[in-house]
Order: structure tokens, then C-alpha cells, then sequence
């Protein structure tokens, strides 16, 4: 079922969904191509298709071998299309479902290719703003590296910055994806090059250990444990790696690496870790919040799927599909920032403490009870949060947020 896209492209079969739009593998003038077809909900929003063609330059301008490149935008009757290069492989999502675990080796080598494609676009002024492992491709006809992983690159640059339209932004709404969202921007902070620093330590934190450090039950929960709460240490994980973790998981955007020197210091451990095998975690109790991780789905009227999932940490749906032909993969949020007296309400946790399997735990009667303690405090400010949330933004499908630029005027006043 080929199909014709603007004059110069054809696209043959769909590759992926994603919450923006249909992936498709295509033919161009120069060969196969990868076609991103948006939805069309967006593709008539006159006013994004406005700020599509507005954005051309930066979005056609980043060229480098961790970056997928863009190198068309076609506008064409009811088509919007991003024409991309086309990688040969799997995105790092379903890598990390099938092994739930990299070696600290393989994981490292793909987060330093990632920090190497945003050195380059920080250094061209663009922020992705939606570093997750959704959006990151190994290319498996690339040569094996570090490890035996593949080439990683980035994708979908710009996109979370083009669907976040001025005229849906709301002056107290965000844009991104929960588990990845750093602290500055859930405290109403315009996204600067840090938060893609935070974003991808925390890629690679859930591909050491198989789990976000924040992630979790409720939505309004996760952003608040990325404001409050201090990252657990992984057991078993080399210290060096781990310091380089903390900081680029630190609250104060100031205080992270950029993204060249997190290459470089990535780079600098590899020898050090080859040959470790993947650590030997436990998934915290993921029923520590009081809110069910299917939530969301309630609030969206989507059905539940049928058969009882694990709750999938790193993949939190908040807002409604678009359309049934979306994947389940539209892991943007798009809420209300709460305000600093709420975020600043509870006690300054720690985040759930992963252990080693197997491993006794030392006054395990003692850290029940305190486990015990600090849930029923989570549950009073994340009801509080959750009360603000649901009773002022509501849920919207997408919008929201803004762009790398100026700051929002009031953002920090909202009630
Ligand atoms: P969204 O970000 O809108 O949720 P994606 O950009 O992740 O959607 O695209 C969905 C899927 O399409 C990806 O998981 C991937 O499998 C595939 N895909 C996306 N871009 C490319 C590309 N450049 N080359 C090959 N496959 C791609
Ligand atoms: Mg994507």
C-alpha cells in the first residue's frame, strides 16, 4: 500500500506508531528513507504547521552520526511529514523490554553516544527536550562497539518543541515525559540544555538497574519524587559510574555535566567496566504510592487492557490517545505545574531504595516500619498534589510547555 507523500516521496510500509504520528519506511530521490507521518490532528492545526516550516532550519541543521538526521519536512495537503534517515534496528525501549538489563559496559557506551549527538545540538542552541529510550535507535548495521552494543542515535529531535504550540500552552502546563522530567521544569523552569543531561542520566540509571529512580504509580507522584526525593545508590554498581550518575541527576541544573564532558567521563570508564555483568537488582515495591499505575488509563477513559500488566516503569501514559491507530507509546505529559508550597509540602525523601537480590536486608522490621511511615506521608502529598492537579489543569492531550527560550511570565505565581 504505497502512498504518495508530497512530490518527491513514497511511503511503502509503516515501521512504528508513536504518539506524534505513523513511522513509515519510504523511498526518496536519494534511497530509503524514514517517513514520520503526523497525526492529523496536528498536520491541521494551521498554527503548528506554521511553526513546522518555522523551524526548518534548526530541525534540517543537525547533522552527526548519534543524531537521526532530518532531511526534509513536506507540507502537503493534509500530510505533515518529517523525512528522517532511516535506521536499520530496534529502539532502546524494546531492547530494554527483551533484557530488562545492559551490562554497565553496553549501557555505557550507548549513553555516550547519545551525549555525544547532544553535545552537538546544545552547541547549535536546540534542547530535545524528550530523551527516553523510546527515542533512542540502535542501528544494527552499525559496527558493534564497547560491549557489543550497536550505534545509538538520537531521534525525534524538535518534536516535542513543535507539537508544544504557543496557543495550547497554558501558562501553568509542561511538556515531557514523567519519569524523565528533570525538577526544574516541574517547578515551572524553561527547559535549557540540562534537562536533556538529567533526562539521559536517567536512561542510563534504568538501563543499569531496569527501573527509573523516580518512576512509578502515579503521575503527579513521579514529578514530585524528581523534586523531593534523593536518588538511591544501586548495589553493586562501579563508584565512579555512580558519582557520574549523581551528578548528572542533580537537582541544581547548574551542577550537572554538559553533554561533552559526560561523553568524555563516559568514555574514560569503559575499560574499567568491561566484562562486568548486568547488576544483580530488585524492582522496589511499585505499590508504595497509593496509586495505581493504571490511573492514568482511568482518567483518560481508555480501557484496560485485559490481561494484568506488570506496571511498566519508564512508560507512564498520561494523556488519551489521540486516535486508536496511536501506539501506546504517548508518554508526554501535559499538566499543571504544581505550585512551590506544594512541591516544598513533604519531608525531603529518598527515592523507593532498590537491593541486591538475595541480599538480607539489615533491620529489615525496622525500614517495614519506616517503609511504612514514609508511604502514608507520600500518599498525603501525593493526594494534595493530585487534588491540585485534577482540580485546576485537568487532563489535556498534549499542548503545553514552551519553548527552550524565554521564560514564562506568572509561572511560578500560579495558584
Ligand atoms: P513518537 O516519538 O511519536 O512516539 P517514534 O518517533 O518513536 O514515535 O516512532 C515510532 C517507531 O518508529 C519507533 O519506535 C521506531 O521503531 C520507528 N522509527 C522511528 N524513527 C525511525 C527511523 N528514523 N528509522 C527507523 N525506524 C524509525
Ligand atoms: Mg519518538
Amino acid at each position: 500500500m504505497a502512498r504518495k507523500i508530497g512530490s518527491r516521496y513514497t511511503a511503502h510500509q509503516i515501521l512504528g506508531r508513536g504518539s506524534a504520528g505513523t513511522v513509515w519506511l519510504g523511498e526518496g530521490p536519494g534511497g530509503p528513507v524514514a517517513i514520520k507521518l503526523l497525526r492529523e490532528d496536528l498536520a491541521a492545526d494551521e498554527e503548528l504547521v506554521g511553526r513546522f516550516v518555522g523551524e526548518r532550519t534548526a530541525l534540517l541543521g543537525l547533522d552527526h552520526p548519534h543524531i537521526v538526521s532530518v532531511r526534509d519536512l513536506v507540507v502537503d495537503g493534509n500530510d505533515l511529514a518529517l523525512v528522517m534517515d532511516l535506521v536499520r534496528g530496534t529502539d532502546l525501549r524494546t531492547r530494554l523490554d527483551r533484557e530488562r538489563r545492559m551490562a554497565p559496559e553496553a549501557a555505557v557506551a550507548i549513553v555516550a553516544d547519545i551525549a555525544d549527538g547532544l553535545a552537538l545540538a546544545h552547541k547549535a542552541g536546540v534542547v530535545h527536550r524528550d530523551v527516553k529510550p523510546e527515542n533512542i535507535l540502535l542501528d544494527m548495521e552499525g559496527p558493534l562497539g564497547p560491549g557489543g552494543a550497536h550505534p545509538a542515535l538520537l531521534t525525534d529531535f524538535g518534536v516535542a518543541k513543535l507539537i508544544d504550540s504557543p496557543r495550547r500552552t497554558r501558562a501553568t502546563k509542561i511538556i515531557g515525559t514523567p519519569d524523565y522530567l528533570a525538577p526544574e521544569i516541574v517547578e515551572g523552569l524553561p527547559p535549557r540544555a540540562a534537562v536533556d543531561i538529567y533526562a539521559l542520566a536517567t536512561v542510563l540509571y534504568e538501563l543499569l538497574a531496569g527501573f527509573t529512580p523516580f518512576g512509578g504509580g502515579h503521575p503527579g507522584a513521579i514529578l514530585r519524587r524528581h523534586v523531593t526525593e534523593t536518588v538511591v545508590p544501586l548495589p553493586g554498581i562501579p563508584e565512579e559510574l555512580w558519582q557520574l550518575l549523581l551528578q548528572c541527576l542533580a537537582k541544581a541544573p547548574a551542577s550537572r555535566l554538559r553533554a561533552s564532558e559526560l561523553a568524555e567521563r563516559l568514555r574514560d570508564q569503559l575499560p574499567l567496566l568491561a566484562g562486568i555483568p548486568p547488576l544483580d537488582v530488585d524492582e522496589p515495591d511499585s505499590a508504595e504510592d497509593g496509586a495505581p499505575a493504571q490511573g492514568p488509563y482511568e482518567q483518560t477513559g481508555q480501557e484496560p487492557s485485559a490481561e494484568p500488566e506488570r506496571p511498566r516503569r519508564g512508560a507512564v501514559p498520561l494523556v488519551p490517545r489521540a486516535t486508536e491507530s496511536d501506539s501506546g507509546r504517548d508518554t508526554h505529559t501535559s499538566m499543571r505545574v504544581p505550585g512551590p508550597d506544594e512541591l516544598s509540602g513533604g519531608p525531603r525523601g529518598t527515592a523507593r531504595a532498590p537491593r541486591a537480590t538475595g541480599a538480607p536486608r539489615p533491620g529489615a522490621a525496622r525500614a517495614r516500619a519506616e517503609a511504612v511511615r514514609r508511604r502514608r506521608v507520600r500518599v498525603g502529598v501525593g493526594g494534595l498534589l493530585l487534588a491540585a492537579v485534577l482540580g485546576v489543569g485537568g487532563w489535556f492531550a498534549f499542548g503545553g510547555g514552551e519553548d527552550g527560550g524565554s521564560p514564562r511570565p506568572g509561572i511560578s505565581a500560579s495558584p
